[in-house]
């Protein structure tokens, strides 16, 4: 099998999630995205690399809403046989010290250049296995934290062991997107144990700085919430020992199995996913040094066909070398700008009145918000004083377009949807505003391109670093954010977009600041600025922002500064 793959691959890229195509489910939100541009990106620059994750063949969910913005969850089955092919190879993990057995899936992500990578997709659905066992990888992200660990010590452990029985004889290096993956440590440690007879007393039997070299970590959040952390008992009832517990403490924590500290210990290049990430990471954990790459987005996966076409006229090669398009300011014509432009907002107006029933102007600037519904994004700062947002909106006309999901555990993220509902029958004679339902890949390439304005609102400092700002950046739309995440590196005021507030932080600060400069610069500027200054502003999103915060430079510094050390 592995003869219809260019390179033998010498990284292997575990993930717990992976947005593979819009009609796999596989993914819950920024960092499977981001885990999907990786593979596309290693696919375009020919990297030797194969990606491991779950088949969850139940999906992560997807979302209906009714009238009021209650959030129901649906289940989103799909059929793997429809899109990837079984492999032979089975393997086994311990799990409640039974044997449960793992297949796996082959998936080729076809690059548009050409390129093809593999992808493993891990399944417990076998008739070897319990009822119970077969639902290992079915749900994504679901379960309580015992169905939790047994997902993590398929990917981990059944991941290294999948590569092994498949064959893939040289990989030299393994990224973990997160620490879901970081039990794949524990088998490596086995790997590289000595043999006891050889030990003299007190003498660890692990080979640890050899794991060390073999392992890269990427930690994605600086909220707690965001590292999985298991009870010892726990773990001495699920994973049955793999390596013996006093090492597994030192390497772990004492108290609990954190796997970002795991994950930590077991890899000599660990990075943020944006310069302040990684000071923030570095702070949460001082004896480490955390390294910082900033994400990028897919080139080709996230610009519209009509940016695409202007981008191939006129600065051909884009794709490939995205620092192509810093040339943007010179090199694009004003009109063919602001048609693609035209283009790609008249598609996503169709679709919102198609999904919504929202008819919205096309001669009037959108706003787009989207991203998962929970707390620290703050998807209400907007709605902070609804007096002020209609007074602004009484002067300079202007229209929102919402969308996101809400965890199923996340209470208080279902209740921000419900309240933006609220907010848009209060509004509906003022201001117009959409919810669309079911944020994925399809509609995030709407949102993003069809948008005029990008807004973020997150509380600093917990946006590790954002992508969807890097997409619009693609299609020419600016961003409107607060300077947290990649925004801190992106903007320049007035040129690539906006800053919201400088270092207030409290919301109420925040949502002064948010109203003013929506009220004295950016509607301004659209309705009275005159076409080229917002299309000069367009062209600083696509040549300042687009020409770096891509997957490709991403991809070329995991592979120079992690990958080869
Ligand atoms: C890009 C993307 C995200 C992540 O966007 P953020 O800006 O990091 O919030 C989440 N979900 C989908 C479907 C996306 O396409």
């Amino acid at each position: 099998m592995l003869d219809e793959f260019l390179h033998e691959p010498r990284v292997a890229y575990f993930s717990m999630e992976i947005a593979l195509r819009n009609e796999i489910p596989t993914y819950a939100g920024g960092l499977g995205v981001l885990a999907g541009d990786t593979v596309r990106a290693a696919a375009d620059l020919t990297l030797p690399l194969v990606a491991v994750s779950l088949i969850s063949r139940e999906g992560y969910f997807r979302q209906e809403l009714d009238a009021q913005g209650r959030q129901v969850e649906q289940p989103a089955s799909w059929n793997p046989a429809a899109f990837a092919r079984p492999l032979d190879a089975k393997i086994a993990v311990s799990i409640d010290s039974q044997p449960v057995w793992i297949g796996a899936w082959l998936y080729v992500l076809e690059g548009h250049m050409g390129g093809r990578q593999p992808v493993l997709l891990l399944d417990t659905d076998l008739a070897e296995n319990s009822p119970e066992n077969r639902a290992i990888t079915h749900f994504l992200y679901g379960g309580d934290e015992r169905y939790r660990l047994k997902q993590e010590i398929v990917l981990g452990i059944g991941g290294v062991r999948m590569l092994q029985a498949l064959g893939f004889r040289d990989i030299r290096q393994y990224h973990m997107n997160e620490g879901h993956s970081a039990l794949l440590g524990l088998e490596l440690l086995r790997r590289y144990s000595y043999p006891p007879e050889g030990l003299r007393p007190g003498e660890s039997p692990y080979d640890l700085p050899r794991v060390r070299e073999q392992c890269n970590f990427t930690t994605h959040t600086p909220v707690e919430a965001g590292h999985d952390r298991f009870t010892y008992d726990l773990v001495r009832q699920v994973l049955n020992h793999p390596i013996d517990e006093a090492t597994l403490k030192h390497l772990a924590g004492e108290d609990n199995l954190n796997m970002t500290r795991l994950a930590l210990n077991l890899s000599e290049y660990v990075n943020g996913v944006a310069e302040r990430h990684a000071e923030v990471s570095q702070r949460m954990f001082p004896s480490y040094h955390i390294h910082a790459i900033t994400n990028g987005v897919h080139p080709f996966t996230w610009t519209a066909e009509s940016f695409r076409k202007l981008y191939d006229r006129y600065l051909p090669g884009w794709c490939h070398e995205p620092e192509r398009l810093v040339r943007a300011d010179c090199s694009l014509p004003d009109d063919g700008i602001w048609n693609a432009h035209s283009d790609a907002k008249r598609a996503l107006i169709e679709h919102v009145q198609q999904r919504t029933g929202v008819a919205l102007d096309a001669q009037q600037p959108v706003i787009g918000f989207a991203r998962r519904m929970t707390a620290y994004k703050r998807p209400d700062l907007l709605f902070t004083d609804i007096e002020r947002l209609k007074a602004i909106a009484h002067r300079y006309p202007f229209q929102i377009v919402l969308a996101g999901k809400a965890h199923p555990h996340d209470e208080g993220g279902k209740r921000l949807i419900e309240q933006l509902h609220r907010h848009a029958r209060t509004l509906a004679d003022t201001l117009p505003i959409a919810y669309l339902p079911e944020y994925d890949l399809d509609t995030a390439r709407l949102l993003t391109a069809g948008a005029d304005i990008w807004l973020n609102t997150p509380l600093r400092p917990l946006e590790a670093s954002g992508t969807s700002g890097m997409k619009a950046a693609f299609n020419g739309v600016p961003s409107l954010s607060i300077l947290d995440g990649w925004w801190i590196e992106g903007c320049i005021e007035g040129v690539t977009g906006w800053a919201i507030g400088d270092h207030a932080d409290t919301s109420d600060g925040d949502a002064r600041a948010l109203y003013d400069k929506l009220e004295r610069t950016v509607l301004p500027l659209f309705h009275d600025g005159g076409d080229a200054g917002w299309i000069a502003l367009m062209r600083g999103a696509i040549s300042k922002n687009a020409s770096y915060f891509n997957s490709h430079r991403m991809m070329r510094r995991y592979a120079t500064e992690a990958y080869i050390r």
